[in-house]
C-alpha cells in the first residue's frame, strides 16, 4: 500500500511513522507512507500556499493552484483509489472504514490548515472527506497520521501476531475485554481466576462474556 500525504508542515509529521508498528511495516515493505511538501507546487516566489477569502472574513484559505498541480503530478504517476481530504465535517472515521482503506492499493491524504482549502479542490478533486471526531484541530497533519496509523495495523503482517488486530475494540463491534499480565497478584488485586486456568474455550467464553458486558456498559449504542 502507498500512502501519499500532502501536507505545508512536512516536519509534524516526520516522527509518527518512525516507530514500532508503523516503521516495521514499512521496513517489510508492507506500506509507503510518502509526506509530500505542498510548497514545492506553488508557483509563487515566496512559496505561498493560502491567501484571503473571497468575501472577506478572518482565516486565510489554501489555494486551489498547488494543490491541483501537486495532485495531479502524483496522479500521472500511478492511480489512487481514493484522494482523502481531512476535515472535521468529513464521514467520522470508525473501525469499518479503516477496514476499507487498508485494502486499498494507493490513497493521497491531504492535509487543511487555517480556514480550510478552497472549495473547488474539494468538489474537483477529493473523493472522500474524513473527519477524526467533532472537534477542531490546527491542521490535518495529525489527523492523517491517526488514519494512517489505524490503516496500517492492519496491513496482513504488520502486527506480529496476526490474530491481534482481529480481536481489537471495535472489529467485531464490540468493545475490547480487559487484559492482564505478570504478577497474578499484586497488592492483594487477583488476575480473574479463569485466566489461569488453561482451558481455552472457557477462557474465549469469559472473554466474549466480558466484552458484551463492557459494550452494555460503556458503548450501548455499539449494539443497536
Ligand atoms: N474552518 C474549518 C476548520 C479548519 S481547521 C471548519 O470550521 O470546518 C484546519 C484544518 O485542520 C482543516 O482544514 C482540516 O484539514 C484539519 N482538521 C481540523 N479538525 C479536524 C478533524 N476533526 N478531523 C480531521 N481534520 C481536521
Amino acid at each position: 500500500m502507498r500512502i501519499d500525504i500532502i501536507t505545508v508542515l512536512p516536519q509534524l509529521l516526520e516522527s509518527p511513522f518512525e516507530h514500532s508498528i508503523l516503521k516495521r511495516a514499512a521496513d517489510k515493505g508492507l506500506v509507503e507512507v510518502n509526506v509530500i511538501n505542498l510548497r514545492d507546487y506553488s508557483d509563487h516566489k515566496q512559496k505561498s500556499v493560502d491567501d484571503y477569502s473571497f468575501g472577506g472574513g478572518a482565516g486565510m484559505v489554501m489555494c486551489i493552484e498547488p494543490i491541483a498541480n501537486c495532485i495531479n503530478a502524483l496522479k500521472r504517476e500511478r492511480t489512487y483509489d481514493e484522494v482523502i481530504y481531512t476535515s472535521p465535517d468529513g464521514q467520522r472515521l470508525d473501525q469499518k472504514l479503516s477496514n476499507r482503506l487498508s485494502t486499498l492499493n494507493n490513497i493521497i491524504i491531504l492535509c487543511g490548515h487555517y480556514k480550510g482549502v478552497d472549495q473547488r479542490v474539494r468538489d474537483h478533486f477529493i473523493t472522500r472527506e474524513i473527519s477524526i471526531g467533532d472537534y477542531v484541530l490546527s491542521g490535518g497533519e495529525l489527523a492523517a497520521a491517526v488514519i494512517a496509523d489505524s490503516v496500517i495495523r492492519l496491513l496482513p503482517g504488520a502486527i506480529s501476531d496476526e490474530t491481534s488486530a482481529l480481536t481489537d475494540s471495535f472489529q467485531d463491534g464490540l468493545l475490547a475485554p480487559p487484559v492482564y499480565t505478570r504478577p497474578a497478584e499484586y497488592n492483594g488485586w487477583k488476575v480473574p481466576e479463569i485466566l489461569l486456568s488453561g482451558h481455552n474455550a472457557n477462557i474465549e467464553n469469559w472473554r466474549h462474556e466480558q466484552s458484551l458486558e463492557r459494550t452494555r456498559l460503556l458503548r450501548p449504542d455499539l449494539l443497536d
